[in-house]
């Protein structure tokens, strides 16, 4: 017998996680120099880390023998966003916190709602419990969170709802969301995940912990990953009802947050400088490519995130965004294909320091009138 027919179906029908190509593996296929490659792939942060947080990672590491205390981090959270330590659920990445949710709400006989062109981690989530995915159609790329409501069905325990939305970049106002949080029963857990949340003007940001109080059935996932700079170190987190986290926590590795993780994620956390130069860099990073992509003809979804999704003009009816990836990385520059996110015809850029938006706008002229 075939060892791999003891796994459940579901488990067996799930495709893997498409990641952005890394720096090395390029460099190794065309023999490049590493430095030379341009990487607009993963929506990280183009600055690296904050000093504040490199320094404490220095500083924890004789301490890796010892099996990490998330209280500092916890503390630290609970303190800036003003909610009791119990709300707070640390995860590896806030992929972690998503998976968490899956883990503790679903199971096989029950549903999850989420969008079409939503973050890839939804469905993994989902068909990792042997659960069912309703994939609601997605309203000029962004949720159409009318229809996701209707889609509730009685076995549905959890919508996931990203905003802004990775690979679209399409916002949900506060007033928007609020009002599904309202209309949505009460026994489904809405997951909210704000990865990009300080990305967004802040006129634009959602009182989303706040909401925490207001609704038992919320959990608002936020990461370390993005413009705190720290994507390597897996760190995210989780706040919702206390009940909620007794729960997540109970399914959650002990030590899923590691020391150097930790320790970094503190110190991010107090270096608002860094944020804020972050966010200002990505909003001058984020006009230079939409008027490079608006010279070269290329039509694009507005974005509220670090990254900007391109439309690739077809050849007839032929898609030519694959074609289009492939010759970006003879030229060094990588960046996302979104077929497996349905959008065959697009291409995700993430906003990078200016000098790498250029080497991009320049590769894709190239590409374009090749
Ligand atoms: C990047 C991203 C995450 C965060 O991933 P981490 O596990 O925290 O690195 C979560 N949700 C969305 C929509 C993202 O794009």
């Amino acid at each position: 017998m075939d060892i791999c027919e003891l796994s459940p179906a579901y488990v067996r029908a799930i495709a893997p996680y498409q990641p952005g190509k890394p720096i090395t593996e390029l460099a190794r296929e065309l023999g490049l120099d590493e430095r030379s490659i341009v990487k607009l792939a993963s929506n990280e942060n183009p600055r690296g880390l904050s000093p504040k947080a490199l320094a404490a990672i220095k500083a924890a590491l004789p301490e890796l023998a010892r099996y990490p205390d998330g209280f500092a981090l916890t503390q630290a959270l609970s303190r800036r966003l003003g909610v009791p330590m119990q709300q707070i659920v640390l995860g590896n990445g806030s992929n972690d916190v998503l998976e968490l949710a899956g883990m503790a709400f679903l199971a096989p006989g029950c549903s999850a709602v989420y969008s079409q062109h939503a973050f890839a981690v939804y469905p993994l989530a989902t068909q990792a419990r042997g659960a069912h995915s309703i994939v609601v159609p997605a309203k000029n790329f962004g949720h159409d969170l009318e229809a996701m409501l209707a889609a509730i069905r009685p076995d549905t325990h959890v919508v996931f709802i990203a905003n802004p939305n990775n690979p679209t970049g399409t916002m949900l106002t506060a007033a928007e969301l609020e009002s599904f949080l309202s209309r949505a029963p009460k026994n489904v857990v809405v997951v909210v995940d704000e990865a990009y949340n300080e990305y967004l003007a802040p006129e634009l940001r959602c009182p989303s912990i706040a909401w925490v109080e207001r609704f038992p059935n919320l959990i608002v996932t936020r990461t370390f990953s993005k413009v705190y700079g720290l994507a390597g170190l897996r760190v995210g987190y989780g706040v919702c009802h206390a009940q909620v986290a007794d729960l997540l926590h109970r399914v959650r590795q002990p030590f899923n947050v590691n020391n150097l993780a930790i320790a970094a994620a503190v110190a991010a956390l107090s270096d608002e400088d860094f944020v804020r130069e972050s966010y200002e860099l990505n909003v001058v990073g984020m006009a230079q490519l939409l008027a490079g992509c608006k010279r070269l003809g290329l039509a694009w979804i507005p974005s509220y995130g670090n990254f900007v999704t391109v439309e690739i003009p077809r050849a007839g009816e032929q898609s030519q965004a694959a074609a289009v990836f492939q010759k970006l990385l003879r030229l060094g520059v990588i960046v996302r294909p979104l077929a497996n996110y349905g959008m065959p015809d697009h291409l995700r850029v993430t906003v990078g320091l200016a000098q790498e938006n250029a080497r991009f706008l320049e590769a894709m002229e190239a590409v374009l009138k090749d």
